[in-house]
């Protein structure tokens, strides 16, 4: 098939990018600007222009943003969404964060319906942002699925830059699936919905001083500024990059994906055991990572909600990798950057 991936120089969309080419579909791309487009073809020299390029949309907040980047010859079949805003480095929620977000993912389905009839299925990188409720804590015994949506408001969403993070993805997703009501377009859509993303990097793209948000956390242990004290967690469910490329792929491939939303989530994870992993599995780094038994990072006494992610197993046939794997190959990949 024939796919337009918004945000081509993300940490994810790097990786969609390359499942996407392994299974042999021809992609499209959209970056911000013609440098980086440019390395995105050099580093894959033996793909041949008709099965990879690239086209520039600076700003996905701007109406109309797609509206020549969906029209190419031979057509789309298909749109993966993930451009999005996910940093906390914001002054203006609404203009950083919200109106990217929302307008971003408004804007690509009008265009697609507008001027790309041929297009039948469009997968939204969403987020557990959209699903949990953090203002209920932690909730032990409590079970979240894709039945759940973040309560969050208008009104919070604008009061600081992590609450107006998880309102643009709450109001991003829910936007798409009003637009499928009102708007009957002639295409399907699969909306992700990943908690923390971890996993190696695309080396050419990211370097330790652009490293995307949720690798940080990593970088942060293995390089000694989590010595004395393991930053708190925060969300306790995580899947690896490769695994949450290969749903999204098969989100576009599958007809049963259609008007889905997946909770794409391997399991449990905690700060201290990401220390766990890197001091046993990279002994020569054992000055720069947390000590055992380092105060931080551990799970809450009272307990964590539980996570369904059955759908995605069922319908996207994905099996998980192990925490272990993924640290590894993520220190592994941020070595290579010099960390
Ligand atoms: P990255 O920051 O690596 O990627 C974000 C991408 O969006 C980049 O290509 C960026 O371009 C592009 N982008 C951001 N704002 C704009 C804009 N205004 N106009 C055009 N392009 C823009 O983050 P991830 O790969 O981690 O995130 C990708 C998606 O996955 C996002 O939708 C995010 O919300 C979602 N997600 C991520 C999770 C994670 O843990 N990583 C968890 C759950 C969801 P540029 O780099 O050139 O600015």
């Amino acid at each position: 098939m024939r796919v337009l991936l918004t945000g081509g120089s993300g940490f994810i969309a790097a990786h969609v990018l390359d499942v996407l080419l392994e299974c042999g579909h021809s992609v499209v791309t959209t970056v911000r600007s013609s440098e980086k487009g440019q390395s995105i073809l050099k580093n894959h020299p033996d793909v041949p222009k008709d099965k990879l390029d690239f086209v520039i949309v600076e700003d996905i907040a701007k109406p109309g943003a797609f509206d020549t980047a969906i029209v190419s010859d031979p057509p789309f079949e298909t749109v993966i969404h993930t451009a999005s805003p996910f940093h906390f480095n914001v002054t203006d929620p609404q203009k950083e964060l919200l109106d990217p977000a929302v307008i971003g993912t408004t804007g690509i389905l009008k265009s697609i319906k507008q001027h790309a009839p041929t297009v039948k299925r469009v997968v939204i990188t969403s987020s557990f942002a959209s699903i949990i409720d953090s203002s209920k804590g932690n909730r032990p015994g409590y079970e979240y699925s894709e039945k759940d949506w973040d309560p969050v408001t208008q009104e919070e969403a604008v009061q600081n830059p992590v609450l107006g993070y998880r309102a643009s993805k709450t109001f991003a997703e829910k936007a798409s699936w009003e637009f499928l009501e009102n708007e009957k377009p002639n295409f399907t859509i699969a909306t992700m919905c990943p908690p923390l993303v971890l996993g190696p990097i695309v080396h050419y793209l990211q370097n330790l001083d652009n490293l995307n948000t949720s690798n940080q956390r990593i970088a942060a242990i293995m390089t000694g500024k989590a010595k004395e004290a393991i930053p708190p967690t925060g969300t306790f469910i995580w899947v690896d990059v490769r695994d949450l490329a290969l749903a999204h792929v098969k989100a576009a491939e599958l007809p049963e994906a259609a008007n889905k939303r997946f909770f794409v989530t391997a399991g449990y994870f905690s700060n201290e055991e990401i220390a766990d992993i890197i001091r046993d599995k990279y002994p020569e780094l054992k000055d720069k990572v947390p000590a055992k038994g380092t105060k931080g990072g551990e799970y809450p006494s009272e307990g964590i909600f539980k996570y369904n992610n059955s759908r995605t197993k069922e319908v996207l046939g994905i099996e998980f990798r192990s925490l272990e794997d993924s640290i590894v190959d993520t220190v592994k990949s941020l070595q290579a950057v010099g960390a």
